[in-house]
């Protein structure tokens, strides 16, 4: 588990069951989404600990789980699980 960038530091961290658990919700209830975030991650190593940021998106409330690990990026694939952007971070 690794922070990277300065600005972007890690709002708070997540097991790896709540992680998938939340990833999981999130693409289940949108379809194109989950097809774009297949396309653009790769997926995750075997971590017991994830972190989590905040979604940067206006006031949105929400949380950024990792999803994967960007395709062209060294890069976490992030995902909002209140307004389904994603992000690296
Ligand atoms: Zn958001």
């Amino acid at each position: 588990m690794s922070s990277n960038i300065a600005q972007n530091y890690p709002y708070s961290s997540e097991s790896e069951t709540e992680r998938a658990a939340t990833v999981g919700r999130v693409l289940a209830g949108n379809e194109s989404l989950a097809g774009t975030v297949k396309v653009e991650s790769i997926g995750l190593p075997d971590e017991d600990r994830w972190w989590v940021w905040k979604c940067p998106t206006g006031d949105c409330p929400g949380l950024l789980h990792a999803a994967g690990f960007a395709v062209n990026a060294h890069a976490v694939y992030t995902l909002c699980d209140s307004c389904g952007r994603t992000y690296l971070r």
